[in-house]
C-alpha cells in the first residue's frame, strides 16, 4: 500500500500542498482583476492621438494612481507565479535574496513569500 496519501498534518511546506494553496490564490487573484477590469477601462482603449506626450504621461500616471488595487493585484500574481517557479525548481521556501530558510510560520501567512522578513523589509522604502 503506497504511502502518499496526504495526510491533514502534512507539512506547510509540502510541495502538493503549497502548489494547491498557490494555484488557489492564483485562481482568486484572475476573478478580482476581471472584476476590476469590469469596473475600469484598459489604458490604451481610448483615443490618445493629437495629444502631447507630456499629456499622455500624466494621464497615465494619474489613472496608474487610481487604479492601484490593479497594480498591487499584479504584483501579487507575479510573488505568487514566482513561488510557483521556485517550488517547480525546488527552491521554495529559501529566501531569494539571502537564501536562507523563510520561517515556516512566515510561509503560513504568506505561502507566495519568496523573501525572508529582514530581506522584505529592507527591500520596502
Ligand atoms: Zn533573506
Amino acid at each position: 500500500m503506497p504511502e502518499t496519501t496526504p495526510s491533514a498534518d502534512a507539512p506547510t511546506t509540502d510541495p502538493k500542498r503549497v502548489e494547491a494553496l498557490l494555484r488557489g490564490k492564483l485562481r482568486q487573484l484572475a476573478a478580482e482583476e476581471s472584476s476590476l477590469a469590469v469596473a475600469a477601462p484598459e489604458p490604451g482603449t481610448q483615443v490618445q492621438y493629437g495629444k502631447r506626450a507630456g499629456d499622455h504621461v500624466a494621464e497615465a500616471a494619474d489613472r496608474m494612481a487610481r487604479s492601484r488595487t490593479a497594480g498591487e493585484l499584479e504584483k501579487l500574481v507575479d510573488e505568487v507565479t514566482a513561488a510557483l517557479a521556485k517550488l517547480d525548481g525546488g527552491t521554495y521556501g529559501s529566501c531569494e535574496q539571502c537564501g536562507r530558510g523563510i520561517p515556516e510560520g512566515r510561509l503560513e501567512a504568506l505561502p507566495w513569500a519568496t523573501r525572508c522578513v529582514d530581506c522584505q523589509s529592507k527591500q520596502r522604502h
